[in-house]
């Protein structure tokens, strides 16, 4: 659900001139406009049927149009913003650019350049107010003006690496030029945004200001009362080749240290592009094209626009009306605190029961932190701690609309609490539990409405991954589903429906590859050697260090219930894993598990080099997994489980999920290899049934 921005921060409408009351929007025109009593031109962005502008061929046909005005009959300055609430514009119509040739997309892109070229050249002041989001093609629209008014909680941001490209609209140059170029290409390189403060600082917005001060700030700066500072002598350094060739090198090696060159291209393409035409703006232009349109026809690339596209299709799937305006949370450990300062954060009223106070403190503290990291400012941040109230009694109970329970994994003590829980809700209210491993069936015995009762198992931390499971058991009502994936959705999440099964979908096809980490290393394959393999494939750590960051002592837990659970054969449970756990070494909360972590992240060995096929023997059983699971009807369809695997385990993003790996690798080369790995190192290798029937 897209959120207007501006509410958010008690604002309520925005400053569009003589647009107050939008007159002049052709049918089908993206564009609003109007000249003020000043002669100032007002253009507003409005795209037509979308919640959320994006800069559309169409879009830049339209400010075209209006700049064949301007440039006969010229304005006293041009102010162009957005008339939406939810933001300025997230970035290119990506939808468009679909199975493109290099020369379509290149030529599309020439027509754009042309366009904002034609902005940026205009003889008025050009002025850019953003509100919420500009991103991609958006920013590199509010590049193209003279100046940049950023509305507070503004953000700017480049986020084509994560499809896979690099900025195509001009910003690899226009960024460059305007602030210091080191901090304009760790912005291009990450992906990640500037928000308001961040944003003045490096140069980017001339000023900042609330909404209701824009009309002011423009006309500050049509008077010439504005001024700004150069970027300065660190761009002048950069306008020689070498300061660029040892700048380019160390940002090369920073680079991979995130993403290898042969997985992930764009960062490094624009990194030559920078080092090769940092100093001349119009060959940059031209190859800023060409590299582009070459991406873009990328395998990296379309992996990584399917993957966004998987997350409108969850997206997608959790609209609605949820019915929950009050959330308690049962236990506030390292699952309920997060769960319930996040719902919170994204507007729910929250209550939050513990039996120790403890918990209860550090989850206030931990929300304060999220909080911090999301860029909230003081009074949003006041807000969610308002909204989220310590409740060990548990008199939220009676007034919720959505009981979460996560007390710890144990099968009396939850049906405990199910039992008081049971005489306290509201009769229409819904229980869903956070279990990674008890199976539901056995819960909604315990519950006094089983067909209000379901699953949702979000992961760790819920603040950063963004998949929930939501998963039914044979009772469970169709619109209690419906309300639980939208409840997703409206606190941004996203949800997977689920039919309950061994560690339903995400821990049935991960731990098959932690169990065999730890059978290799007790084999006495070391476990950097392990953990190299699964990173060189593109997984974001190891499997080693990944089961001691989950803790040991869950890996063991949830290796044993789907040992006992499942009709398959699995790995038989490591020794090294059970002496770990008897040793209270249970992995990073512990400070040591299989590493060492009192320094901090361990990173395995760049150079370990494993026994050919090392990976295969980690990733295939996966994919088999989550095929028993499609066979199985535990979920819908193959995109859901790519979605699955990429957004709760971050699973090679690159690769556009593992059914779609499977796919592009053969489905019958995947089966035949696991028979194989099956005849050397056993049955649990065995390839599932519905590799036939899957397609
Ligand atoms: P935790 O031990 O960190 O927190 C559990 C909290 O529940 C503790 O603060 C404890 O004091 C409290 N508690 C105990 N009895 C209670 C009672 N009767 N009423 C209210 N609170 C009570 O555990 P956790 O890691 O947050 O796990 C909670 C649930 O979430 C478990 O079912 C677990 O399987 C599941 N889960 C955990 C993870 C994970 O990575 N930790 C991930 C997904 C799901």
């Amino acid at each position: 659900m897209t959120k207007p921005v501006l509410d958010h921060m008690g604002e309520t409408k925005l400053a569009l001139g003589p647009l107050g009351d939008r007159p002049g929007a052709a049918e089908g025109d993206d564009w609003l406009s109007g000249i003020d009593e000043t002669g100032i031109a007002w253009l507003a962005l409005d795209r037509q049927g979308h919640s959320v502008n994006t800069i559309s061929q169409s879009v830049l046909r339209g400010l075209a149009d209006h700049l064949d005005r301007f440039e006969q009959d010229m304005p006293k300055a041009v102010v162009i913003r957005s008339a939406k609430m939810t933001g300025f514009a997230a970035g290119a119509d990506i939808t468009a650019l679909g199975d493109m040739s290099d020369e379509g997309a290149a030529d599309l892109l020439k027509q754009g350049h042309d366009v904002l070229d034609r902005l940026a050249a205009l003889d008025c002041p050009t002025i850019c107010v953003t509100h919420g989001a500009a991103l991609g093609a958006g920013f590199e629209l509010a590049l193209a003006c003279d100046w940049r008014i950023a509305v507070e909680g503004a953000s700017f941001g480049f986020p084509e690496v994560k499809l896979g490209l690099h900025p195509g609209l001009g910003g690899s140059f226009r960024l460059p030029a305007l602030i210091d170029p080191t901090e304009a290409m760790t912005l291009m390189l990450t992906g990640k945004s500037a928000h308001t403060a961040k944003a003045k600082s490096l140069g980017i917005a001339d000023v900042v200001c609330p909404e209701r001060h824009v009309a002011a700030a423009i006309a500050a700066i049509v008077a010439g009362d504005v001024r700004r500072d150069g970027a300065g002598l660190v761009s002048h350094a950069f306008k020689l080749g070498p300061a660029r060739a040892f700048a380019a090198r160390k940002m090369r090696a920073r680079t991979a240290e995130q993403a290898p060159p042969e997985q992930y291209p764009a960062p490094y393409a624009l990194i030559d592009l920078w080092e090769e035409h940092g100093d001349d703006p119009g060959a940059m232009q031209q190859a800023e094209i060409a590299s582009f349109a070459h991406l873009l026809t990328s395998e990296t690339s379309r992996n990584l626009r399917r993957v966004f596209f998987l997350r409108q299709g969850l997206k997608d799937k959790a609209r609605g009306d949820d019915g929950i305006a009050h959330v308690h949370v049962v236990g506030a450990g390292s699952m309920g605190g997060e769960i319930a300062a996040w719902a919170a954060l994204k507007g729910k009223s929250v209550t939050l029961g513990d039996v120790e106070s403890d918990p209860l403190a550090a989850a206030m503290k931990r929300a304060r932190e999220i909080c911090g990291d999301k860029h909230l400012n003081r009074a949003e941040t006041r807000d969610v701690l308002d909204r989220l109230v310590p409740d060990p009694q548990g008199y939220g109970i009676e007034r919720a609309d959505l009981v979460i329970e996560a007390a710890p994994e144990q099968l009396e003590l939850k049906r405990r609490i199910f039992a008081d829980l049971g005489v306290r809700m509201k009769p229409d209210a819904i229980l869903a539990s956070n279990t990674s491993s008890l199976p539901l069936t056995e819960l909604a015995d315990q519950v006094t409405r089983p067909d209000h009762f379901a699953g949702l198992h979000f992961f760790n931390p819920v603040s950063r991954l963004e998949l929930v499971e939501v998963v039914a058991h044979a009772g469970t009502a169709k619109p209690v589903m419906d309300r639980l994936a939208a409840f997703c959705g409206a606190i941004d999440r996203l949800p997977v429906r689920l039919r309950d099964y061994p560690g339903f979908l995400v821990n049935r096809a991960l731990t098959p590859y932690l169990m065999e980490a730890m059978v290799l290393m007790d084999e006495g394959i070391a476990k950097d050697v392990i953990d190299r393999a699964a990173i060189d494939f593109g997984m974001p750590m190891g499997p080693v260090a990944l089961a001691d960051q989950v803790g040991l002592d869950i890996c063991l837990h949830v290796s044993e219930s789907l040992k006992a659970n499942l009709d398959k054969p699995m790995p038989d449970i490591s020794a090294a894993l059970r002496e770990k756990v008897e040793a209270g070494e249970t992995g990073k909360k512990a400070g040591r598990g299989f590493y060492d972590w009192s320094e901090g992240t361990p990173h395995p060995e760049p150079r370990a080099e494993g026994p050919d096929g090392l990976a295969d023997r980690l990733i295939l059983p996966m994919l088999d997994a989550c095929v028993e699971c499609l066979r199985k009807d535990v979920v819908g369809d193959p995109d859901e489980v790519d979605a699955a695997l990429v957004f709760a385990t971050g699973f090679a993003p690159f690769r556009g999920g593992p059914m779609h790996y499977a796919r592009s690798r053969g489905l019958s080369e995947v089966a035949s290899k696991l028979s194989e790995l099956a005849e050397r190192h056993g049955p649990r290798f065995t390839p599932d049934a519905g590799w036939s029937g899957f397609g």
